[in-house]
């Protein structure tokens, strides 16, 4: 089916990111899958074709654009070739930088944006810790003021380009007596005494980003890196996870679609019994299930983008689109590796590395199980 929710201008974009994707990451992706890593050479080239700032205002070397479609686009051109790009790039321009527009100071903006948009300042947001990253509310790191420093204790796990980032969003613990209430997020620059980092995690896919784990010993953090009012962190974290949660949710797709379109090719070349593997019924149902299911889930997050264009998407349906979307995406890969039979579990071959890297985004961002309970709390139950 068609989609309706891009013009001109989204399509040119979209041509700026394909030639992105197949000149620098294509080129690269071993090298990159070797290191755990997607390069700081690849920030900066991305800096350099404007890819990084789009929603950053002009002043402090953004693009200034007030439409969140931008970011879908180039969110699914990076998922197409792997999930693990859409992700990397999706944490630092998609979900980072609303925290740094909306709630810096002037300072603090003229200090960070500039660097975030070439690439020179790699950010990272830390809010799940070893001890539980659905609950939220009940995270331990502690800040404690003194005098015009904070002391941060504690540490944070899972953190998508924890490794590489130049600076963190850390949540942390400024009330012990309450909680989520009690909670404030501080901008850490990662040069900065007590601060340590552990080697980059070891995910089952995925591996062209880095993930890792995060150390606040005595860490003394000034006052001029709190961001946002202190205490206010928990509600800033929620109303911007609508943001990464529809992001999230075009990722899985395009992923999924785009690793079922060469599946379609490969069942029409592949043979057995003398026929090609896509032309047993059982294969065309399944097939025909799986591209209606890929349209359907996109016809739902597509009206969820265009409600965030205007400014009327709603937390509720944000988790509806991330839950479903992730469920489908899993289901889609899950079956293209058994259509590609043997060669669908061989690492050379594009659908497996899509079919591991695609598990995490049913944990990832609040799991399903928190989606649903989000939907279910909307219900009255
Ligand atoms: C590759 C990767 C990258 C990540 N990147 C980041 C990042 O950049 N920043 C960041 O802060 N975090 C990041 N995360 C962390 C991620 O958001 C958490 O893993 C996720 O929120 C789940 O938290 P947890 O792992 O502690 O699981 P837990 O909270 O321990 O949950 C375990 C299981 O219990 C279920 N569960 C928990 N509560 C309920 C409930 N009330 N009802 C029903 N079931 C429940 C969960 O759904 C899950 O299945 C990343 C994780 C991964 C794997």
């Amino acid at each position: 089916m068609k989609r309706t929710l891009f013009n001109e201008d989204h399509e040119a974009f979209r041509n700026t990111c394909r030639t992105f994707v197949d000149r620098q990451l294509r080129p690269n992706q071993e090298k990159h899958i070797a290191d755990h890593a997607f390069g700081r050479d690849m920030w900066l080239e991305m800096g350099k074709q404007g890819l990084l700032g789009l929603n950053i205002p002009e002043e402090y070397g953004g693009s200034g654009v007030d439409d969140p479609r931008f970011a879908v686009v180039l969110a699914e051109e990076l998922a197409k070739l792997a999930f693990a790009y859409s992700s990397c790039v999706g944490i630092h321009a998609d979900c980072v930088a609303p925290y740094l527009v909306d709630l810096c100071t002037e300072e603090q903006k003229q200090r960070w944006l500039p660097g975030f948009c070439t690439g020179e300042l790699v950010t990272a947001i830390g809010m799940t810790e070893p001890s539980g990253g659905s609950d939220l509310a009940a995270l331990k790191t502690t800040a404690v003021r003194d005098g015009d420093d904070w002391i941060l204790n504690g540490s944070k796990t899972f953190i998508t380009n924890g490794y590489s980032a130049d600076l963190v969003l850390v949540a942390a613990r400024t009330d012990k007596t309450k909680k989520a209430r009690g909670i404030t997020l501080f901008a850490v620059e990662t040069g900065m005494p007590g601060f340590e980092r552990g080697r980059k995690l070891d995910k089952v896919g995925q591996p062209e980003s880095d993930t890792a784990e995060l150390f606040f010993s005595d860490l003394r953090v000034p006052s001029t890196n709190v961001i946002g009012e202190i205490n206010q962190g928990f509600i800033y974290m929620m109303e911007r996870l609508v943001t990464e949660r529809i992001g999230a949710a075009a990722g899985n797709l395009s992923h999924a679609r785009q690793i079922l379109a060469e599946t379609l090719d490969y069942v029409k070349e592949r043979k057995s019994f003398g026929q090609s593997v896509g032309s047993f019924q059982a294969n065309k149902f399944r097939l025909a299930e799986l591209v209606t299911s890929g349209e359907v889930a996109q016809a739902f997050v597509d009206a969820c983008i265009l409600q965030q264009v205007t400014g009327e998407l709603s937390a509720v349906d944000a988790a509806k689109a991330k839950w479903w979307t992730a469920q489908v995406q899993n289901e889609i890969l899950d079956a293209c590796v058994q259509l590609y039979g043997g060669y669908g579990y061989m690492n050379e071959y594009r659908v497996a590395r899509a079919w591991t890297d695609a598990r995490v985004s049913r944990i990832w961002a609040g799991s399903n199980e928190i989606m649903k309970e989000v939907i279910g709390r909307d219900l009255g139950l």
